[in-house]
Protein backbone atom coordinates (compact mmCIF):
# COMPACT_ATOMS: atom_id res chain seq x y z
CA UNK A 1 0.00 0.00 0.00
CA UNK A 2 1.59 3.49 -1.10
CA UNK A 3 -0.56 5.75 1.10
CA UNK A 4 0.34 6.83 4.59
CA UNK A 5 0.29 4.31 7.15
CA UNK A 6 -2.85 4.63 9.32
CA UNK A 7 -1.34 5.64 12.80
CA UNK A 8 -2.94 2.62 14.97
CA UNK A 9 -4.19 4.98 17.51
CA UNK A 10 -6.49 7.07 15.20
CA UNK A 11 -8.86 3.69 14.86
CA UNK A 12 -9.39 3.73 18.62
CA UNK A 13 -10.51 7.62 17.72
CA UNK A 14 -12.24 6.92 14.76
CA UNK A 15 -14.51 3.84 15.96
CA UNK A 16 -15.50 5.91 19.18
CA UNK A 17 -16.89 8.60 17.51
CA UNK A 18 -15.46 9.79 13.34
CA UNK A 19 -15.96 13.77 14.34
CA UNK A 20 -13.29 12.79 17.21
CA UNK A 21 -10.56 11.05 14.92
CA UNK A 22 -10.66 14.42 12.75
CA UNK A 23 -10.84 16.82 15.56
CA UNK A 24 -7.97 15.60 16.50
CA UNK A 25 -5.80 14.80 13.36
CA UNK A 26 -7.67 16.96 11.06
CA UNK A 27 -8.25 20.18 13.34
CA UNK A 28 -5.11 19.63 15.79
CA UNK A 29 -7.44 19.86 18.70
CA UNK A 30 -6.18 17.91 21.49
CA UNK A 31 -7.94 18.55 25.39
CA UNK A 32 -7.22 16.58 28.04
CA UNK A 33 -9.73 15.35 30.81
CA UNK A 34 -9.16 13.14 34.20
CA UNK A 35 -9.56 9.82 31.54
CA UNK A 36 -7.13 10.90 28.99
CA UNK A 37 -4.67 12.23 31.60
CA UNK A 38 -4.95 8.87 33.46
CA UNK A 39 -4.54 6.89 30.01
CA UNK A 40 -1.75 8.81 29.53
CA UNK A 41 0.17 7.89 32.45
CA UNK A 42 -0.32 4.21 32.03
CA UNK A 43 0.77 4.14 28.44
CA UNK A 44 4.02 6.27 28.97
CA UNK A 45 4.21 3.06 31.68
CA UNK A 46 3.86 0.58 29.52
CA UNK A 47 5.71 2.09 26.85
CA UNK A 48 8.75 2.13 29.31
CA UNK A 49 10.14 -0.49 26.58
CA UNK A 50 11.92 -3.88 27.06
CA UNK A 51 11.42 -7.17 27.98
CA UNK A 52 11.04 -9.79 30.39
CA UNK A 53 9.92 -13.61 30.59
CA UNK A 54 8.02 -15.40 33.38
CA UNK A 55 6.13 -19.28 33.38
CA UNK A 56 7.51 -19.17 29.52
CA UNK A 57 5.72 -16.33 27.94
CA UNK A 58 7.92 -13.48 27.07
CA UNK A 59 6.57 -9.76 27.62
CA UNK A 60 7.37 -7.11 24.99
CA UNK A 61 6.85 -3.42 25.51
CA UNK A 62 6.43 -0.85 22.99
CA UNK A 63 7.22 -2.87 20.46
CA UNK A 64 6.97 -1.18 16.61
CA UNK A 65 4.06 -2.56 14.46
CA UNK A 66 3.17 -1.90 10.99
CA UNK A 67 0.94 -3.84 8.26
CA UNK A 68 2.21 -3.07 4.63
CA UNK A 69 -0.88 -4.89 3.57
CA UNK A 70 -3.75 -2.97 5.46
CA UNK A 71 -1.70 0.57 5.94
CA UNK A 72 -1.08 0.60 9.56
CA UNK A 73 1.47 1.97 12.09
CA UNK A 74 2.08 2.56 15.75
CA UNK A 75 3.42 0.91 18.86
CA UNK A 76 1.84 -2.05 20.67
CA UNK A 77 1.97 -1.14 24.72
CA UNK A 78 2.68 -4.97 25.18
CA UNK A 79 3.10 -7.77 23.10
CA UNK A 80 3.06 -11.37 24.95
CA UNK A 81 5.32 -14.02 22.78
CA UNK A 82 3.67 -17.64 24.12
CA UNK A 83 5.77 -20.88 24.91
CA UNK A 84 5.34 -21.77 21.24
CA UNK A 85 6.27 -18.20 19.86
CA UNK A 86 3.08 -17.01 18.98
CA UNK A 87 1.93 -13.12 19.53
CA UNK A 88 -0.47 -12.01 21.47
CA UNK A 89 -1.28 -8.23 21.60
CA UNK A 90 -1.97 -6.49 25.28
CA UNK A 91 -3.35 -3.08 25.44
CA UNK A 92 -3.85 -1.19 28.49
CA UNK A 93 -6.53 0.83 28.93
CA UNK A 94 -7.51 3.64 32.20
CA UNK A 95 -11.37 2.76 31.28
CA UNK A 96 -13.67 -0.02 33.08
CA UNK A 97 -14.78 -3.00 31.37
CA UNK A 98 -17.39 -1.71 29.12
CA UNK A 99 -20.93 -3.32 30.17
CA UNK A 100 -22.98 -2.59 27.18
CA UNK A 101 -22.13 -2.54 23.21
CA UNK A 102 -23.49 1.31 22.93
CA UNK A 103 -21.87 2.72 20.47
CA UNK A 104 -18.25 3.57 20.71
CA UNK A 105 -18.11 1.62 24.28
CA UNK A 106 -15.88 -1.00 22.15
CA UNK A 107 -13.55 1.56 20.25
CA UNK A 108 -10.82 -0.24 21.46
CA UNK A 109 -11.24 -3.69 20.67
CA UNK A 110 -10.75 -2.25 16.66
CA UNK A 111 -7.35 -0.73 17.48
CA UNK A 112 -6.19 -3.88 19.11
CA UNK A 113 -7.39 -6.01 16.33
CA UNK A 114 -5.63 -3.96 13.84
CA UNK A 115 -2.43 -4.77 16.17
CA UNK A 116 -3.11 -8.27 15.48
CA UNK A 117 -3.27 -7.82 11.91
CA UNK A 118 0.11 -6.05 11.91
CA UNK A 119 1.84 -9.03 14.30
CA UNK A 120 -0.02 -11.64 12.14
CA UNK A 121 1.37 -10.13 9.18
CA UNK A 122 5.17 -9.33 10.91
CA UNK A 123 4.98 -12.82 12.50
CA UNK A 124 3.33 -15.04 9.66
CA UNK A 125 0.76 -16.99 11.94
CA UNK A 126 -2.93 -16.40 13.21
CA UNK A 127 -3.61 -14.50 15.86
CA UNK A 128 -7.44 -15.32 17.30
CA UNK A 129 -7.37 -13.24 20.31
CA UNK A 130 -5.47 -10.85 22.15
CA UNK A 131 -6.23 -8.16 25.52
CA UNK A 132 -7.63 -5.38 27.00
CA UNK A 133 -6.64 -4.88 30.59
CA UNK A 134 -8.61 -2.23 32.16
CA UNK A 135 -7.14 -0.39 34.94
CA UNK A 136 -9.75 1.08 36.52
CA UNK A 137 -11.34 -2.89 36.87
CA UNK A 138 -7.96 -4.56 37.17
CA UNK A 139 -8.76 -6.91 34.64
CA UNK A 140 -8.12 -8.22 31.53
CA UNK A 141 -11.11 -8.78 29.04
CA UNK A 142 -10.43 -10.84 26.56
CA UNK A 143 -11.16 -9.97 22.84
CA UNK A 144 -11.50 -12.38 19.81
CA UNK A 145 -10.59 -11.25 16.22
CA UNK A 146 -13.79 -12.21 14.57
CA UNK A 147 -14.71 -11.52 10.76
CA UNK A 148 -16.93 -9.12 11.93
CA UNK A 149 -14.14 -7.31 14.51
CA UNK A 150 -11.64 -7.79 11.34
CA UNK A 151 -14.12 -5.84 9.11
CA UNK A 152 -14.76 -3.36 11.25
CA UNK A 153 -10.69 -2.18 11.16
CA UNK A 154 -10.94 -1.80 7.68
CA UNK A 155 -14.24 0.02 7.53
CA UNK A 156 -12.49 2.47 10.00
CA UNK A 157 -9.09 2.48 7.70
CA UNK A 158 -11.02 3.70 4.82
CA UNK A 159 -13.50 6.23 6.60
CA UNK A 160 -10.27 7.57 7.87
CA UNK A 161 -8.79 7.67 4.70
CA UNK A 162 -11.91 9.57 3.38
CA UNK A 163 -11.79 11.38 5.68
CA UNK A 164 -8.31 12.74 5.83
CA UNK A 165 -9.06 13.20 1.55
CA UNK A 166 -12.13 15.88 1.71
CA UNK A 167 -11.12 16.56 5.37
CA UNK A 168 -14.97 17.31 6.04
CA UNK A 169 -15.79 17.55 9.99
CA UNK A 170 -18.39 14.61 10.43
CA UNK A 171 -21.78 15.42 12.42
CA UNK A 172 -21.53 15.33 15.76
CA UNK A 173 -22.40 11.65 17.93
CA UNK A 174 -24.32 13.98 20.57
CA UNK A 175 -25.23 11.24 22.67
CA UNK A 176 -24.17 8.83 25.11
CA UNK A 177 -20.81 9.13 23.98
CA UNK A 178 -19.97 12.84 24.72
CA UNK A 179 -20.24 12.79 28.39
CA UNK A 180 -16.86 10.95 28.27
CA UNK A 181 -15.37 13.08 25.86
CA UNK A 182 -11.98 15.08 26.46
CA UNK A 183 -13.19 17.01 23.19
CA UNK A 184 -16.62 18.38 24.46
CA UNK A 185 -16.05 21.60 24.86
CA UNK A 186 -14.11 21.70 21.26
CA UNK A 187 -16.74 19.63 19.75
CA UNK A 188 -19.89 21.43 21.21
CA UNK A 189 -21.89 18.35 20.31
CA UNK A 190 -25.06 19.96 21.82
CA UNK A 191 -24.57 23.33 19.73
CA UNK A 192 -27.78 24.01 17.32
CA UNK A 193 -26.57 24.07 13.97
CA UNK A 194 -30.19 24.68 12.35
CA UNK A 195 -30.48 28.21 11.57
CA UNK A 196 -33.52 29.90 9.64
CA UNK A 197 -33.25 30.02 5.92
CA UNK A 198 -30.91 33.42 5.50
CA UNK A 199 -29.56 33.48 9.21
CA UNK A 200 -26.01 34.15 8.97
CA UNK A 201 -24.59 33.01 13.16
CA UNK A 202 -21.15 35.01 11.70
CA UNK A 203 -22.20 37.67 10.93
CA UNK A 204 -23.02 40.87 12.76
CA UNK A 205 -25.94 43.26 13.47
CA UNK A 206 -24.23 46.24 11.03
CA UNK A 207 -23.35 44.34 8.18
CA UNK A 208 -26.29 41.75 7.99
CA UNK A 209 -28.75 42.05 4.89
CA UNK A 210 -32.04 41.73 7.15
CA UNK A 211 -30.62 44.83 8.93
CA UNK A 212 -29.56 46.76 6.12
S1 LIG B 1 -18.09 15.40 22.05
FE1 LIG B 1 -19.34 13.73 21.15
S2 LIG B 1 -19.60 14.26 18.99
FE2 LIG B 1 -17.92 15.49 19.80
S3 LIG B 1 -16.08 14.36 19.32
FE3 LIG B 1 -16.68 13.77 21.37
S4 LIG B 1 -17.98 11.96 21.13
FE4 LIG B 1 -17.82 12.93 19.13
Amino acid sequence: MSEEPIPLSGLTHYAYCPRRFALVHVEQEWSENALTARGKQQHERAHGGGSEERDGVKTLRALPLVSRQHGFAGVADVVELLPDGSPRPVEYKSSRIPKTNKPGHHAEDVQLCAQALCLEEMFGVSIPEGFIYHVASRKRREVKFTPELRAAVLRARDGIRELLRTRVLPPPAADDRCQFCSLFDACEPFAPRDFPPGYDPFSTGMDDPRFA
